[in-house]
């Protein structure tokens, strides 16, 4: 099967024709559709099938117990009206790098395996990464259980539902414990590549981000009746601390997003008592992460004390920064960056970049684990989470024909 071929077989499964976003979220009929393709595509080519125990699936090539095997995937869950290339790019490349190394008759030395991570994107449960979470020991089995969705459908209840054991779900170290090198290849959710004008890049690191909870506390009162001069409104606090985030972070170079307000008592005719808002920021590093998030405070305060409002401050959620090995990140860099000879090389002056990224992944939380690194293929627009999220074909052969090159490097030796 060609990238296209396979790509053309995925594309219909969990697409809402209202919004012709993706609607793949764990264990339902859509992920269910596509837990069958990646299950039927391991078999067709003769790899060895694994569930995990905790519902991440795999494919061997060679012996799954030899140990040091170089590992490749992504995931094919997606968030609420998601675009087509977030996880999917991933596991297509993946089989289509076994094909393309299978069409070089390389001889690879080191087992070689494929996966597909369950419940990435935390749609329907609310915490990302729970398949690879749970697998590192970084979600324990009583953090799990009490997942709830929407509906007030436990996780363990859904994994039921769908035909899973979830009494197996946990820490799964002699699993991890194969594995020498994971490389996840991924849509690039910016526009860092299309600005270098290049079709492939090489992660650095997973930004440190957080999000914090603002309370502004004012006085509910009349619209119509009260004086401005004698109003306590904590929305003008809040708009103008909008503001100042979206300074803070133009000037340090990250980002700050107030994308979540609450507002009580939230009438057309009320000046508002509370006004909660949610910041998210992200930054390359701790340092102008805190200088961003202490600036927009400090702001705040100021903005507080001049309208008689009461602010707290809450930190709500903090990911640290995830570095990727430094090592393994070298080698793909080397191994991009010449010609590898095959006739399907990428060139002798390939200069590949080296980005790093405000999202999370599944190589993220492996990291701690294992040696990861991640390899990005381009998106013009830099949209993503959306149906507008894309990469052109062209590009993503070439990060199919870039992961060969980086799994032949790795596992022949
Ligand atoms: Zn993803």
């Amino acid at each position: 099967m060609t990238f296209h071929s396979m790509w053309a077989e995925l594309l219909p499964i969990g697409r809402s024709s209202a919004s012709g976003g993706y609607r793949r979220f764990a264990w339902t009929g859509a992920d269910a559709d596509c837990r069958a393709w990646f299950k039927a595509q391991a078999e067709s080519r003769g790899l060895t099938y694994e569930l995990d125990r905790n519902g991440n699936q795999w494919a061997w090539l060679g012996d799954p117990t030899a140990g040091d095997a170089v590992v490749t995937g992504s995931h094919l869950d997606s968030v609420p009206d998601g675009g087509a290339f977030d996880g999917p790019l991933g596991v297509v490349s993946s089989f289509a790098a076994l094909d393309e190394l299978r069409a070089r008759q390389v001889t690879l030395a080191k087992p070689l395996a494929l996966v597909n991570f369950g419940d990435e994107e935390g749609a329907r449960f609310g915490l990302a990464c729970v398949g690879s979470r749970l697998a590192a020991g970084q979600l324990t089995v009583e953090q799990a259980h009490r997942l709830t969705d929407a509906d007030g459908v436990t996780l363990p209840q859904a994994m039921e539902r769908a035909g899973y054991d979830a009494g197996t779900i946990g820490p799964d170290p002699e699993r991890l414990a194969r594995i020498g090198a994971f490389v996840e290849l991924h849509v690039e959710q910016g526009r860092a590549l299309d600005l270098s004008g290049d079709r492939i890049g090489i992660a650095s690191a997973i930004w440190p981000h957080g999000r914090w909870r603002f309370d502004f506390r004012g006085e509910a009162n009349h619209a119509g009746t009260t004086r401005l001069a004698d109003r306590r409104d904590p929305m003008l606090s809040y708009a103008e601390t909008v503001l100042a985030a979206r300074r803070e972070a133009r000037l340090a170079g990250a980002v700050a997003t107030f994308g979540k307000i609450a507002v009580e008592p939230n009438g057309v005719n009320a000046i508002p008592s509370l006004v909660r808002g949610w910041l998210d920021s992200r930054a390359a590093d701790q340092r102008t992460l805190d200088t961003v998030v202490t600036g927009v405070e400090k702001a705040a305060r100021e903005y507080a004390d001049a309208h008689g409002i009461e602010l707290d401050v809450v930190r709500e959620s903090f990911t640290p920064v995830v570095e990727f090995d430094h090592a393994l990140r070298d080698e793909l860099a080397r191994i991009l960056g010449r010609d590898t000879g095959t006739g399907a090389g990428t060139g002798a002056d390939l200069k590949v970049p080296v980005l790093g990224t405000g999202a999370g992944h599944d190589a993220g939380i492996l990291s701690g684990t294992i040696p990861t690194a991640m390899l990005f293929v381009r998106n013009p627009t830099g949209v993503s989470h959306s149906p507008a999220e894309y990469a052109a074909e062209d590009d993503c052969v070439a990060g199919v024909t870039a992961l060969a090159d980086v799994l032949e490097g790795l596992a022949r030796r």
